[in-house]
């Protein structure tokens, strides 16, 4: 059976496909959009949570490619600024700013909350959407916001946010460590467990 994962991120495909492989071997293809339609399909992130966005996405590349689709969708929500930047974590700086300029808007905004305060989360939401029914899964990562920026590693946010339990950010870690405790690992995990109780029993 073919699957389609609604991105036209190469780097998370690489990284959910090993996992596919591994759990699925040829029970289940994935499928790129990139690889099978001769467009480029980039639906417009216009929710206002991560499952609205998760969900126009796995609708957009369903209608495309007539083929049960997953898509996801992170976000970053800070405690003590509400749970911003969320649903806005690509462009909390403004629409085209840069990972760099987020960074700097949430330490100018945080500058002021004390360290027992700073407490923040990663989600990650995946739909998953069949033509009829829609699932949505979700992975967490828990953990606070540094004062300043550590490490070079990763993207986005990496070298602000320390995991609990954890004394170094994401930025400090290798891809190896992030992924045993990602939001974005864990949600791929559940939705696995959610495939094989689905198509796989
Ligand atoms: P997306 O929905 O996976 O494209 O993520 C939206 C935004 O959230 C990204 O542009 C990053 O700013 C931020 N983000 C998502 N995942 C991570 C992560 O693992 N580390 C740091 N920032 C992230």
């Amino acid at each position: 059976m073919k699957i389609c994962f609604g991105s036209n991120n190469q780097h998370k495909l690489k990284e959910i496909s090993a996992i596919f492989k591994q759990h699925f071997a040829d029970k289940l293809e994935l499928v790129y959009p990139p690889d099978l339609l001769d467009y480029k399909l980039d639906p417009e992130e216009t929710g206002v949570t991560l499952n609205e966005n998760a969900l126009i996405k796995a609708q957009e590349f369903f209608d495309a490619t007539r083929l049960v689709t997953f898509a996801d969708d992170t976000g970053l929500e800070i405690a003590a600024l509400g749970g911003k930047p969320g649903v806005f974590s690509a462009r909390f700086a403004g629409e085209d700013c840069s990972d760099a300029e987020n960074r700097k808007k949430v330490l100018r905004l945080m500058k002021e909350v004390p360290s027992g305060e700073r407490y923040a989360r990663f989600r990650t939401v995946i739909c998953f959407y069949d033509g009829k029914d829609m699932e949505y899964i979700e992975g967490r990562c828990e953990g606070k916001i540094i004062t300043r920026e550590l490490g070079e590693n990763g993207f986005g946010y990496d070298s602000l946010f320390v995991p609990e339990g954890e004394d170094k950010t994401f930025a400090q870690m290798t891809d190896k460590e992030k992924n045993k405790i990602s939001h974005r690992s864990i949600a791929v995990q559940n939705f696995i467990k959610f495939l094989k109780e689905k198509y796989d029993k």
